[in-house]
C-alpha cells in the first residue's frame, strides 16, 4: 500500500459546493434585477441556463480557446439569449453589473460538498494539504476564507500564478516545486475527468477522481469515489 505526503485538491465542485452557491446567488440576483420584466420567466429557468452557458464556456476556457475576460464579459448576454429574454430592453451596463455581483456574492457563500470537513479533520495533521485550481485567483482566497477551507491547506496553486491550466502538466510541475512535494507521494483528488485526472495522471501523480453521480467513463484513475469520506479508508491503507 502506498503512502501519500502531499495531497492536493481541486477547489470547486470537489470541496467548495459551486452548485448549490452559485444556484443560491442566481436566484437572489434574479429577484434583485427583477430579471422578469426582462422577459426572463423565472428564477429556475435564469439559474439552469447559466449553469448550461456557464459549463459550456468552462469548457472552452479549460481548453485555452477563450480567456477569463471573454467568459465574464459575455456569459449573462449569453444566457438572457438563451432565454429569449427581450434583448432591446437589457443594457450593456445591467449584464456587467449582474457578472460582477455576482462574481462577488458568490465567492462569499459557504457551502461546502458533504464530508469535506470531516475528510480535511482526518487529514490535516496527517498531510500537507495543498489547492489547484483553474478558478480566478481574486475570488478563489475570497472562497475559502468565507466557507472555513482556507485554515486546512498550506498552499493555494492557481492556474494564474503557475502560468498553465490544468490539465497542463506545467501546473502541476509548478505544484509540486511550490510544495516542495515528491511526485510519488502525491495524490491528486478532484471531479474533473479532464483536468484533474487526466492532467495528474499524464503528469506521473495518481488520482482520486470524485465523481458523485457516477457517471459513467473509461479512463485508468487510481481510486473513483462518489462521496469525499471514502476517501478516508483509502489514505489508511
Ligand atoms: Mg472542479
Amino acid at each position: 500500500m502506498k503512502t501519500y505526503k502531499h495531497l492536493f485538491f481541486d477547489l470547486d465542485h470537489t470541496l467548495w459546493d459551486w452548485d448549490a452557491n452559485a444556484s443560491e446567488t442566481l436566484i437572489e440576483l434574479y429577484h434583485r434585477y427583477d430579471l422578469g420584466k426582462y422577459g426572463v420567466l423565472n428564477a429556475d429557468l435564469f439559474r439552469d441556463v447559466f449553469f448550461h452557458e456557464n459549463t459550456i464556456l468552462w469548457k472552452e476556457l479549460d481548453a485555452g480557446r477563450i480567456d477569463k475576460f471573454y467568459l465574464r464579459n459575455h456569459r449573462f448576454r449569453i444566457v438572457m439569449e438563451a432565454v429569449n429574454a427581450n434583448m432591446k430592453s437589457i443594457k450593456e451596463d445591467l449584464l456587467v453589473d449582474i457578472n460582477a455581483n455576482f462574481l462577488k456574492e458568490c465567492s462569499q457563500k459557504k457551502r461546502v460538498i458533504e464530508g469535506a470537513f470531516e475528510v480535511l479533520d482526518y487529514c490535516k495533521d496527517k498531510f500537507d494539504l495543498h489547492i489547484i485550481t483553474n478558478g480566478f485567483e481574486e475570488v478563489q482566497s475570497i472562497k475559502m476564507e468565507y466557507s472555513g477551507l482556507d485554515k486546512y491547506f498550506d498552499k493555494i496553486i492557481t492556474s494564474e500564478k503557475a502560468g498553465h491550466k490544468k490539465p497542463n502538466a506545467g501546473i502541476y510541475q509548478y505544484a509540486i516545486k511550490h510544495t516542495g512535494a515528491v511526485l510519488e507521494d502525491s495524490l491528486m483528488i478532484g471531479d474533473n475527468l479532464m483536468t484533474d485526472i487526466k492532467g495528474a495522471r499524464d503528469y506521473g501523480m495518481d488520482q482520486v477522481y470524485y465523481n458523485p453521480l457516477g457517471q459513467a467513463y473509461s479512463d485508468d484513475v487510481t481510486l473513483e469515489i462518489t462521496e469525499l469520506r471514502q476517501i478516508i479508508p483509502f489514505l489508511e491503507g
